[in-house]
This record gives C-alpha cells, sequence and structure tokens, in this order.
C-alpha cells in the first residue's frame, strides 16, 4: 500500500538532489575538515561553501552561523549558552507552547536557580505582546533572554515575532526564536529583522536529520555547550556533520528556489480545502489555532471525544500518517500541553490529529484521505458508542 504522507512537521523526505550530494560527500570528502593536509583543505573548502549557501539562504553572513547537531542543540545553545553568558541575568521568558527543546530546557535551567516566566497567551496560542511589554518594562535588566518559536509544529501558528524582538530590542534584552518549522517554508531574512539567535533544522525542509544551527547575531556571544575542540569558531566542539552539512546546503538551495515560486499559495488552498471538507463531513470537529494567522502546511483537527492515538493508528492502518501532536510527544495517553496551555478543552484535546503537508504533498494525495477520513472517525466512534 503506497503511504499518503502528512507528517511533514514530524520530518520531511531529503530531496533526491540532497541525497546525491550526501552520498557524494561520504564518498569523496571524508577526510577531517580541521585536518591541515590537503585532503582536509579540500574538505574545509566545502564546508565553507555549504555555510556561505546558507548564510545567503537565511540572510545573514556566513560567520553568524554554527552547525550543530539539529534545532535541538541549537535550542540548547541559544538558551543555556545565553544564561551562562550573562551571569548578571537570571530570568528566562518563554512560553508553554514552545517545543520540548526549549520548554524542558527552561525546566532545566529552573532547576538551576533560573527564574522561568512564562508568557500569557491567547486561545489561539499567540503570545501576549502587551504582557512581555509590561513585564519589559519593569524587569528588562533581569532578563537574559526571551525565547518564543516562529511557527508552532503542533498547530502552526505563526507568533508575531518582529514586535516581540523590536520590544526586546527596544529593552536591551536578547531575543531568541526557534525557527524549526519556519525556515525553508517560508522567506527568511535575518538581518532585516529584530532576532538576535535563530534555531533551524535541515531535516524540515528536505534535507537530512542530525544537522541544523543557530543563526548568532554579530556581537551575541554564547558560552558554548559541546565542549571539546574549537570547531565553528569555538562556539560547538566536535568534528563537523560533512555530509550533513553539505546535504543542508543543497536542501536550502532547492528550498530557496522553491519559495520564489507561487506552490505555497497552492499548497495553503490545498490544506484549507482539506479542513473544509472534515467540518462540512464530520461532526464535532474544531481546527486548532484556527483563527490565528498559520503557517500554509499544518492543519491541526480535533475530533472531540476520540483518543488521538487510537485516530493514528486507524489512519495508518488505511495508509495515512499524520500524528498526534508533537512526534516526539506521541505515545503519551495525554493530551498536547501545548493544546491545553494554550485553553483547547480537554474532550477536543484528547483528540486532536496533526495533518502537515510538504511541498511534495499532491491534490490526489489530499482527494485520497479525504476519502478515507470521515470513515474512520465514523468507526472510531461507532465503536465508542457499541461499549
Ligand atoms: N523545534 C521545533 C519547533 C521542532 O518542531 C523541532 C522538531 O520537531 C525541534 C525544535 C527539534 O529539532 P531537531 O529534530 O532537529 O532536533
Amino acid at each position: 500500500m503506497s503511504i499518503i504522507y502528512l507528517d511533514s512537521n514530524a520530518t520531511t523526505k531529503p530531496a533526491d538532489e540532497v541525497v546525491d550530494a550526501m552520498t557524494g560527500a561520504l564518498r569523496e570528502h571524508w577526510p577531517n575538515p580541521s585536518s591541515t593536509h590537503r585532503a582536509g583543505q579540500a574538505v574545509r573548502q566545502q564546508v565553507d561553501l555549504a555555510r556561505e549557501t546558507i548564510a545567503e539562504f537565511l540572510g545573514c553572513k556566513d560567520r553568524q552561523i554554527v552547525f550543530t547537531s539539529g534545532g535541538t542543540e541549537a535550542d540548547n545553545l541559544a538558551i543555556l549558552g545565553s544564561l551562562a553568558a550573562q551571569n548578571e541575568r537570571n530570568v528566562l521568558v518563554t512560553s508553554r507552547t514552545e517545543h520540548d527543546a526549549v520548554r524542558d530546557t527552561a525546566e532545566v535551567a529552573a532547576e538551576a536557580g533560573v527564574e522561568i516566566i512564562w508568557l500569557p497567551l491567547d486561545g489561539e496560542g499567540v503570545v501576549d505582546c502587551d504582557a512581555l511589554k509590561d513585564l519589559l518594562s519593569r524587569r528588562a535588566d533581569e532578563i537574559a533572554l526571551v525565547s518564543i518559536m516562529w511557527a508552532n509544529n503542533e498547530t502552526g501558528v505563526i507568533q508575531p515575532i518582529e514586535t516581540i524582538g523590536a520590544l526586546c530590542r527596544e529593552h536591551g534584552v536578547r531575543f531568541h526564536t526557534d525557527a524549526v518549522q519556519w525556515v525553508g517554508k517560508m522567506p527568511t531574512n535575518v538581518s532585516e529583522l529584530p532576532i538576535d539567535l535563530l534555531s533551524f533544522s535541515a531535516h524540515k525542509f528536505h534535507g537530512p536529520k542530525g544537522i541544523g544551527g543557530l543563526y548568532m547575531r554579530r556581537g551575541v556571544r554564547v558560552i558554548k555547550r559541546s565542549i571539546g575542540g574549537s570547531q565553528e569558531r569555538d562556539r560547538r566542539g566536535g568534528t563537523e556533520n560533512t555530509p550533513g552539512i553539505v546535504g543542508m546546503s543543497v536542501a536550502a538551495r532547492l528550498a530557496r528556489e522553491w519559495l520564489s515560486s507561487d506552490e505555497r499559495k497552492r499548497l495553503e488552498a490545498l490544506r484549507d480545502r482539506f479542513e473544509q471538507r472534515i467540518i462540512a463531513e464530520i461532526d464535532e470537529v474544531r481546527i486548532n489555532s484556527a483563527g490565528g494567522q498559520r503557517m500554509w502546511n499544518t492543519a491541526n483537527i480535533a475530533f472531540r471525544h476520540l483518543e488521538a492515538d487510537a485516530i493514528v493508528l486507524v489512519l495508518s492502518e488505511n495508509g495515512i500518517c499524520a500524528s498526534a501532536g508533537a512526534a516526539c510527544a506521541s505515545g503519551s495517553l495525554e493530551p498536547s500541553p501545548v493544546l491545553l496551555a494554550m485553553g483547547v478543552p480537554e474532550d477536543y484535546a484528547h483528540g486532536s490529529i496533526r495533518f502537515s503537508l510538504s511541498r511534495y504533498t499532491t491534490d490526489e494525495e489530499i482527494d485520497k484521505a479525504l476519502q478515507i477520513i470521515p470513515g474512520v472517525i465514523e468507526r472510531l466512534r461507532g465503536s465508542l458508542s457499541a461499549v
């Protein structure tokens, strides 16, 4: 059975060009880029070129990019590295809808004595900028970092990054954004925005897993977390993942080309049609974060009175890949803490499913999914009422 892959916020299929470039890098460019011999320096050149491509893609200088093992490590470095670099400031400001890579890092920092302030959210999961403004006007000198994601991995809701960043800048507070779900899907130009640190990850935009990076604005210092060699200008120790870096640069080049087309609009219309058909055909559903500005690729749909894990299982048996909340949290029977934090009622939060498209998603796949989903929900609800 061919699968209908609607789980692109968990990961995306690597582009063929990415796989080819990585295979080439593994075969030809395997020496260590830190080696001073000619073979090593040839690999160094590949890494430098890839860094330039990625910097151009993000709108910054190549020296402002630190390669990491992905979004998680970039988030950890931004948060813990910023706290360590500013000992005189002991407050971290973030939100309950962040990915675990930020939320759990904040919890770890709290155990070490850092005060965490969780910003209030509206019903769509958007951060309350007035509350941030008020907080900054009172306690800016104590705040080491404000960390708010650009796009949410579960609902796709987009945060008002420009406003948040501008407020932070006005008050001399450092601002980090986890842009893992944004970069590669939407145009990004960090030099035009008040962002100090930005995390990204290749596997969310048809690149390989295990590689990503942190953009660091000039003059922003972090204390490194991966302690060892002096790679990455002494901001991240460890031999560079050269095939990953090369693969990510190819993925960035392809994403850049794709972003210059109108395809995003086609996919957004497809996502909207998908949601409208579900609402029209199935009772007691709600689209989470529908009232907010959202990414073109994400539909988080709540099927009242059902358990998300059961829905995912039956969808999977019918060839549809979707997920219950974040991929890393699925398997737990608790409803998503992200949805609860934004006030989704429990009877809906329990049955919330994330369908996420990619630039490879076709109209035919969505049509096929729409033929399957109503029957799956009806059967599951039927089996409940039969109990
Ligand atoms: N941040 C967000 C918003 C994500 O969606 C993810 C992955 O799901 C991460 C961070 C972690 O990225 P990685 O899988 O590259 O460690």
